[in-house]
């Protein structure tokens, strides 16, 4: 029998620990805040965002919106992020990317405070998960893959792991999430050769490359655990993962669907992010 890894029940075992540690920070007198930066509003911003705000009002946690017009220069809103990011009672910012064309995102995620980067956009935030570093955001859906991974009792040490996608966004930070939990990681992308020899040679495979059901039985074996992060819409307009979940997940130890797998998990990871933003900073 396949194990269907669903978001929801991991968002609610998380949800304890983050009552217990919000409990804590208040007894120090911190109440934690995120601070949710848009540009204009993209449909797919404007979703996540709702459900994040729902996500933070079920904690109990703090969220504000700062919204900037579609056609705003690059000075005027780099002014207004610094004030945001100096905002003493702001634990966390979320910015949605990308940035309209005018702005120098570059720039903007340099500026950051690195212990503000809940979504870990700022290369200073990427070569500290890249070197190891505890203090260091990795961005929101690796680390909900590895909450999912652990709930659900996935063993990483000396397990083989493929992930497919290289992103800084996705599967890049995962890698070294797992190398520091001592998985040994390939990962595949565009020009990797025989990749689905090597997925199903993987005890865990991770499928993060934006196309719809790319990962078929050929990628899979009987013991395999699938993380499917793609989030896709067919030609049928049918919201989809990487992964062809019919084919694939009967022949399976253990597979997330889309939806309702990772994209379920990463606003709790965004506020587990903000609590330990607000302990870092208060530290
Ligand atoms: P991206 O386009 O930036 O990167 C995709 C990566 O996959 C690239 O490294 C590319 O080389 C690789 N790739 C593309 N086609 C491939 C193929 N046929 N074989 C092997 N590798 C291939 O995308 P991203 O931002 O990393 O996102 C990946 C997917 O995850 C998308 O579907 C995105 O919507 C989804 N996503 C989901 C969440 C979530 O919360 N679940 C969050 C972010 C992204």
């Amino acid at each position: 029998m396949t194990t269907i890894m669903k978001g929801a029940p991991v968002a609610a075992w998380m949800k304890e620990t983050l009552e217990e540690e919000l409990a804590a920070l208040r007894r120090k007198g911190i109440e934690p805040r995120l601070a949710v930066v848009r540009v204009g509003a993209r449909p797919d911003d404007l979703a996540y965002e709702r459900g994040a705000l729902k996500r933070f009002e079920g904690l109990d946690i703090g969220a504000q919106v700062f919204e900037f017009p579609e056609n705003i220069d690059h000075e005027t809103f780099a002014a207004a992020f610094a004030k945001i990011d100096a905002l003493p009672d702001v634990h966390g910012i979320l910015l949605f990317r990308p940035l309209p064309g005018r702005l120098d995102e570059d720039a903007i995620k340099k500026m950051i405070d690195p212990l503000k980067d809940v979504d870990g956009m700022s290369p200073f935030s990427a070569a500290k998960v890249f070197s190891g570093d505890e203090s260091g955001f990795a961005p929101c859906t690796p680390s909900a893959v590895m909450e999912m991974l652990d709930h659900y009792g996935v063993e990483l040490a000396g397990r083989n792991v493929a992930v497919v996608g290289r992103s800084m966004v996705v599967g890049r930070p995962l890698a070294m999430l797992m190398l520091r939990r001592n998985a040994t990681v390939t990962i595949c992308h565009t020009k990797t050769k025989n990749m689905d020899a090597i997925c199903k040679n993987a005890d865990i495979v991770v499928a993060a490359a934006g196309k719809a059901r790319m990962l078929s039985p050929a990628f899979v074996s009987g013991r395999s655990v699938v993380v499917d992060v793609g989030i896709n819409v067919d030609e049928n307009g049918q919201l989809c993962g990487d992964v062809d979940y019919d084919a694939v997940s009967p022949l399976v130890s253990m597979i997330s669907p889309v939806p309702g797998g990772v994209g379920a998990v990463t606003t709790s990871v965004l506020a587990k992010h903000v609590l330990k933003a607000a302990a870092l900073l208060n530290g």
